[in-house]
């Protein structure tokens, strides 16, 4: 997850930012990211530079599965086994919910 909070940092910094006032990121439900970690941590990194103090909204993004057999797409709340709801089939793949990333950053 500091790879998210250096994109911020970094993003900053090339665009001569003084002050960061709004970060969002997009966290997945299987990201394995706890918000308020994450939220520790990025008072740690961002401590001295531009993103100091910044407003970190954080976006979360449900797991979302697909059946590859019947290319239907369903909630799911594991990323180890899951089942199509439809057609009964184990496995599939993972759509999203995996991600931490950068949706929007805000500066001045
Ligand atoms: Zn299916």
């Amino acid at each position: 997850m500091e790879t998210a909070i250096e994109e911020v940092i970094a993003q900053a910094r090339e665009h001569d930012a003084t002050r960061v006032h709004r970060i969002v990121l997009r966290i997945g439900a299987l990201s394995g990211v706890e918000p308020d970690a994450l939220r520790l941590a990025f008072d740690a990194v961002a401590k001295g530079t531009p993103a100091a103090g910044a407003n970190l909204e954080l976006e979360a993004v449900p797991a979302r599965g697909r059946c590859t057999d019947c290319d239907l797409e369903f909630d799911v709340d594991s990323d180890f086994i899951f089942t199509c709801p439809k057609c009964g089939r184990i496995a599939g793949e993972l759509v999203q919910g995996r991600e931490l990333e950068l949706a929007r950053i805000e500066m001045s």
